[in-house]
């Protein structure tokens, strides 16, 4: 059997060999509590973790102790929101989102809904971008928060942060973004465009699972934060809980290998997208999802019309990993909400895929992705009764 192609680095990442080689002794012969103070095993782990907070503080452009740990993204959305809303509820409850978020921050703003937050939801357009009016119209004095995703994971799709962030100063309201998926694939320095807290994780950037960060503006302004895990006051009391000495290390040398590397990586990745891309865009009635210009390097999100995603994986044979445009909750596969809210019809958001790009990938690993997406797409297609009734024109535009 050939090897399996991995196209599915949104989704998640190998940990890096360098990577690993930094965290092993951490997990043995370094194995102290970072907040033991009395003997050299605790100081050991604490240089370590002050190592890597200096090397994220670096690669951001912010300082160290604006740096707080957490086990990922998903828990640094959940604090940054949250932490907010708390922090801020004599200023008001209304918080900014925008529809093509993460479930990560579109699930925890529906939960503080039910704890009394107004929040709305900013439409994008066709190509996935927030209109900075309505941004600007959106905003009240009653507004405590806006948060805007730096890149989407489903398309790649980098919203205006400089823009957004004038807007919020202007407004003297605090801007969060989760930079899951742009930290380490194209400069991303929070304090200079004006963000003032900022989300992202290691096992997206070559790093392991179960660790991330959260950067939070110390000055200019004083960003206050509401704390929801509770316990030993590590993280200067913004987040309890014994430090994850093996997985921040981890977080550390990703970010910094990442950053030493972008220009030459994303140079790299961005011509296999687009060999990738100008392959799969000689099938008929292929569509690329979201802007072409303000996207990530590594992504190209593609519907190929009368053909379901879900589909078109199952012809792979497990021979190449991707994604579909089509969201498994509960029992049923629902359209993807970032497609539809770029106005997507559901078929072509179930007849989308993801396919994201990585360091570990080749020009071969490309062809071949080619090749398979060619003959799925023909094989699905000559048994489509929907695609015969849409190349007779019988059907109208989807
Ligand atoms: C992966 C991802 C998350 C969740 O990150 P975890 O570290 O897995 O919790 C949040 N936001 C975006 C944009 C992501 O891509």
């Amino acid at each position: 059997m050939q090897e399996r192609i991995y196209m599915d680095n949104n989704a998640t990442t190998p940990c890096d060999p360098r990577v690993l080689e930094e965290m092993l002794p951490y997990f043995t012969q370094k194995f102290g509590n970072a907040a033991s103070r009395s003997h050299t095993f605790g100081w050991e782990a604490e240089d370590a973790v002050d190592k890597a907070r200096e090397r994220i503080a670096a690669a951001l452009g912010v300082l160290p102790k604006e740096i707080v740990f957490t086990s990922g993204a998903t828990e640094s959305d959940n604090l940054a929101i949250k932490g907010i809303f708390e922090a801020y509820a004599s200023k008001g409850d209304h918080i900014i989102t925008v529809k093509t978020e993460h479930k990560a921050v579109l699930d925890t703003c529906k939960a503080l809904q039910k704890r009394g937050a107004t929040v709305t939801y900013l439409n994008v357009d066709r190509e996935g971008l927030i209109d900075l009016n309505e941004l600007r119209e959106a905003i009240t004095d009653k507004t405590v928060l806006v948060a805007v995703m730096w890149a989407n994971n489903e398309t790649g799709v980098l919203q205006p942060m400089r823009e957004i962030a004038a807007i919020c100063e202007e407004k003297g309201v605090l801007l969060f973004s989760d930079a899951t998926q742009a930290v380490g694939k194209i400069e991303v320095k929070p304090k200079e465009v004006g963000v003032h807290l900022l989300a992202f994780s290691g096992h997206k950037i070559y790093g392991p699972k179960g660790v991330g960060g959260l950067y939070v503006s110390s000055a200019q302004p004083r960003v206050k934060l509401s704390a929801q895990i509770h316990g030993g006051g590590h993280e200067r009391g913004m987040r309890s809980g014994t430090l994850n000495v093996p997985g921040i290390v981890g977080l550390g040398a990703a970010l910094q290998i990442a950053t030493k590397e972008m220009e030459a990586e994303a140079g790299r990745v961005a011509t296999l997208r687009d060999q990738l891309e100008s392959g799969l865009l000689t099938i008929e009635e292929a569509f690329v999802n979201g802007s072409r210009t303000h996207r990530l390097p590594n992504v190209s999100n593609i519907s190929f019309r009368c053909v379901e995603g879900e589909k078109l994986m199952a012809t792979f044979n497990q021979k190449l990993a991707v994604s579909s445009g089509s969201a498994c909750t509960s029992a049923s596969l629902d359209p993807s909400h970032v497609l539809t809210a770029m106005g997507l019809s559901d078929e072509m958001a179930h007849s989308s895929i993801r396919f994201s790009l990585g360091r570990f990938n080749t020009a071969e690993d490309v062809n071949r992705a080619i090749e398979l997406v060619k003959t799925g797409v023909e094989k699905l297609r000559k048994i489509s009764p929907v695609w015969e009734m849409w190349k007779e024109g019988l059907l109208n535009d989807f």
